[in-house]
């Protein structure tokens, strides 16, 4: 009895102190969450699987929206201001670079780091169709192998931690257990594209070298359609040699291109249109994981046609 009331007589004086605490004592800056920002979905996915709750994440280009076509908004730049870091995929978002000297306390990561790029069209294969997006001969999509998305975690854990070291074992343990996720991801990506009975596909941006090559794809034709520029009837019929040459049934567009003016053509040319989305985003529930798993789905999908 005499100790029960000991104790309580304790608890009381600690509620007092914390009471006090809370009132007067500045909080600590571990308490102050940490604000990052991300170029595209999938790099902000990332970080926030490796942060966890402990960090704001900031997404800089809205869902729906192509890289390749986006600038930067006064508002977001004032935004990003709050930013320490600033993560980017390089080349196709350094639009980013434009927040320069309005973020002086921002650092920008570029997450090639580690990552074997690739050139473009090393393969040598067919291009057709309107212009095209990319400038120089580095291609950035990346992004779009689930190995290269475990190299992102590792740089994006590094640079974390170097500016929150407070949380390194949690970044470091968050991270490792992503690693987890995408090597099992990736395994399970090529065991569905190892029974592909035509492993060729024809898509609409050069953007998928990298998903090609991870999952044992051949791109046979880039079929580029920016905005504003209809493909001559020589290169639909270009399209067409191409997809009956390697008895193709369907071709692969992108929910950030335009190519409705194209759906009617491509169904008259026997052709079906499956989606593949390099950014992902559009619902609340996405992941980066769950964009590369929905992407394969569809090649799957158009393959049992
Ligand atoms: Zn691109």
């Amino acid at each position: 009895m005499k100790k029960l009331r000991r104790m309580s007589f304790f608890s009381l004086a600690t509620i007092v102190l914390l009471g006090q605490a809370i009132s007067f004592a500045p909080l600590p800056a571990a308490a102050k969450p940490l604000h990052v920002a991300a170029t595209i979905f999938p790099v902000a996915d990332i970080v926030r699987h490796v942060a966890g709750g402990a960090v704001q994440v900031q997404q800089v280009l809205p869902a729906g929206a192509s890289p390749h076509t986006f600038d930067l908004a006064p508002g977001q730049i004032r935004e990003l201001q709050k930013a320490r870091l600033i993560f980017k995929i390089g080349i196709v978002d350094d639009w980013i670079d434009g927040v320069g000297e309005s973020a002086p306390a921002s650092e920008i990561v570029s997450l090639q780091d580690h990552v074997a790029l690739k050139p473009f069209h090393a393969d040598g294969r067919h291009e057709g169709g309107a212009g095209t997006a990319h400038e120089g001969n580095v291609d950035p999509h990346y992004w779009l192998d689930a190995r290269n998305g475990a190299i992102m975690a590792q740089t994006i854990c590094s640079r974390l931690s170097a500016i929150d070291p407070e949380r390194a074992a949690l970044y470091a343990e968050n991270c490792r257990r992503y690693q987890d996720e995408l090597r099992r991801l990736d395994e399970e990506l090529k065991r569905a594209c190892a029974g592909l009975k035509n492993n060729r596909i024809i898509v609409f941006h050069d953007g998928w070298n990298y998903f090609a090559a991870a999952y044992g794809l051949k791109i046979i034709a880039v079929f580029q359609t920016s905005p504003g520029r209809e493909p001559a009837p020589r290169d639909l019929q270009k399209l067409y040699d191409v997809a009956r040459s390697y008895k193709i049934k369907a071709v692969f567009s992108e929910p950030q291109l335009p190519t409705a003016s194209l759906e009617p053509l491509i169904e008259d040319l026997g052709l079906r249109l499956f989606i593949l989305d390099p950014l992902g985003g559009a619902d609340p529930g996405d992941s980066y994981a769950g964009l590369l798993r929905r992407n394969v789905l569809n090649i799957v999908r158009a393959d049992s046609l």
